[in-house]
């Protein structure tokens, strides 16, 4: 966002701070504008029973109404990701629990229709609160947006988060944003948003990351503290929002703003420099995607490669499953994309906290269930649906498979025993593929770090998920926020596990990539680098500020320290010699 610096005066009324999960870093400075959330005001009264008919046709016009602007969104060219939540929405509004229990509760309540939704809301709501998926139960926030777009169509106002012209001087504040709301933020240009709910794993977050507005949820009061217009500094990468800052606040977060603006323009600079380090060794950025949508961005960072599409989110938020023809265009059109650059396309990493609608939670520790490769392979079908669809695209690109969660040779065996059989049938069907495509797998599993042999010998290449192999190796729950504050990517185990694989790969000629978070975390860069990694794969946003880092770094420099990092088991220690590396 580079929306200029507004001129802002002082606040008049009382500085306050309020602390939530940072979503999406930035700053924005801005004026408060609060968008009403229509449930927080519904009426509730009783109706005579001559009305009860009338009462019902007003709720069938608001729900026609709904999905009307709801198909009207679809239409609109969205990025898929965007798309599939407003088809959640729709689903959601079209099933009997809502579309015929508000009805019955008006029949034989004689209540408003506002009341009647609502009631069927709590009580919808409360059952997915009961769910032991963390997913599933931060579906119920999708129940509470669909239900308030029919409530604000109930309402007569029709809802828009535009209001005031300056829209770079507006910082958005609701109670909670539907992914519907924010796609309509694609066509404005808001400083920023704050909500009260939300998790960082929410829809909502998900899309604001990929807008790249500075935002904020979980302030809990925010939406009853703030008043309309006042000002606001929303520093989204700390998840902090200040109320009223006073003058000495303001001065210094425009200072801050200017700077990260700048800093982000000569990062742009760097798009088609060559990824190299001061000692002349290249170093290759690859770009993690979600959906075929987010190609854009990774053209845009000039990343050398797809490093890991994660394909399972073509199946989220969906009735049914996409059918190889629907897979086979989403893949093509990523290796199309692509020109020739690799498109590492990871097979279904379903299960735990991304799991398909309508399945249960995946079993009493899902982290640990039938998630995966594991999955896949106990649903030959849908496993040999998605090769089949890949192989196709492997003809239109670069195309090369990569295998999630291994821990096991067999694992990789009888996936070999798929591949074949799908390359088997195209070939009998005359249908053309790259008959070498590469397979790698990935190392999220302490068990497959430590047995590397294994899987080299019968993989191309092999990928370090520092996500799960921290989750994994630390016994923590990564979606577990009451464990958080143990999650720790430098704790000396996971470093010894990431290292060792990175030094074997390099000693056996193997590919080794890192495509968690870690690769995109700019204090992490020199570490690697110096443990040999020559390869990583992060979101688009975080490549040129990566870049800038290898161009900074000099690897007989940072080698050594990365070598005393690694073999210290002081927190502290490796604290300060983390910022040794650093400085
Ligand atoms: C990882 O585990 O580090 C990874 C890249 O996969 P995901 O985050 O999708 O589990
Ligand atoms: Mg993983």
């Amino acid at each position: 966002m580079n929306a200029p610096i507004i001129a802002m005066t002082e606040a008049s009324g009382a500085s306050f701070t309020l602390l939530g999960a940072s979503v999406s870093s930035g700053i924005a400075i801005g004026h408060a504008h609060l968008i009403t959330t229509a449930r927080l005001e519904v009426p509730q009264y009783e109706i005579a029973a001559a009305d009860v008919a009338a009462e019902l046709e007003r709720l069938d016009t608001a729900m026609g109404k709904v999905h009307a602007e709801l198909a009207e969104l679809e239409a609109g060219a969205l990025a898929g990701e965007l798309n599939t939540f407003v088809n959640l929405h729709r689903m959601l509004l079209t099933d009997v629990a809502l579309s015929q229990a508000p009805r019955e509760i008006i029949q034989s309540t004689r209540c408003n229709a506002e009341w009647a939704l609502v009631q069927q809301m709590d009580s919808l709501v409360k059952q997915f609160e009961s769910f032991d998926d963390p997913y599933l139960r931060e579906r119920k926030a999708d129940v509470q947006q669909a239900v308030e777009r029919v409530l604000k169509a109930l309402l007569g106002s029709a809802h828009t988060p535009s209001g005031p012209s300056h829209e770079e001087d507006i910082v958005v504040v609701a109670h909670d944003l539907s992914p519907a709301d924010m796609i309509l933020f694609k066509q404005h240009k808001f400083a920023g948003f704050v909500t009260d709910v939300g998790g960082v794993t929410s829809h909502t977050a998900i899309v604001a990351r990929s807008l790249g507005l500075p935002a904020v949820v979980g302030l809990h009061h925010a939406r009853g503290m703030i008043r309309e217009n006042e000002v606001l500094i929303v520093d989204g990468g700390q998840g902090v929002v200040i109320v009223n800052p006073d003058r000495h606040v303001l001065a210094e977060y425009q200072l801050k703003k200017r700077e990260r603006d700048l800093e982000q323009q000569k990062l742009r600079r760097l798009k088609t420099t060559p990824a190299t380090t001061l000692d002349g060794t290249t170093i290759e950025l690859h770009a993690n995607i979600e959906l075929p949508s987010d190609i854009e961005g990774v053209l845009d960072s000039g990343a050398a490669g797809v490093g890991l599409f994660r394909s399972e989110f073509l199946f989220l938020n969906r009735a049914d499953l996409p059918s190889e023809d629907e897979q086979f265009e989403a893949y093509r059109r990523v290796a199309e994309s692509m020109q020739g650059k690799p498109v590492t396309i990871r097979t279904l990493d379903l299960g735990a906290d991304k799991a398909l609608a309508g399945a249960g939670p995946g079993g009493p520790n899902p982290a640990m269930g039938l998630r995966a490769i594991r999955l896949c392979l106990a649903e030959p079908h849908l496993f040999l649906t998605q090769l089949r669809a890949i192989l196709r695209a492997s003809h239109y690109g670069r195309v090369q498979i990569l295998l999630p969660m291994l821990a096991h040779a067999h694992e990789v065996e009888v996936t070999f025993v798929y591949l074949a059989q799908a390359k088997e049938t195209l070939s009998r069907n005359g249908i053309p593929f790259d008959p070498n495509v590469k397979v790698g797998g990935m190392i999220e599993v302490p068990a497959a770090a430590l047995t590397l042999a294994i899987f080299l010998e019968r993989l191309d290449f092999l990928s370090i998920g520092t996500n799960d192999l921290i989750q994994y190796t630390l016994a923590i729950d990564r979606t577990d926020d009451t464990v958080a504050h143990l999650y720790d990517p430098l704790h000396p185990a996971v470093l010894q596990l990431i290292a060792h694989t990175i030094r074997t790969c390099n000693k056996a000629g193997k590919s080794i990539a890192v495509c968690g978070e870690m690769a995109g975390e700019r204090e992490m860069t020199r570490l690697l680098l110096g443990f040999g990694l020559r390869q990583f794969s992060m979101h688009s946003s975080q490549v040129l500020a990566i870049k800038q880092q290898v161009l900074r770094t000099s690897l007989p420099d940072v080698t050594p320290i990365a070598q005393r990092i690694l073999r210290n088991t002081e927190a502290a220690k490796t604290h300060m010699l983390l910022a040794r590396i650093n400085a």
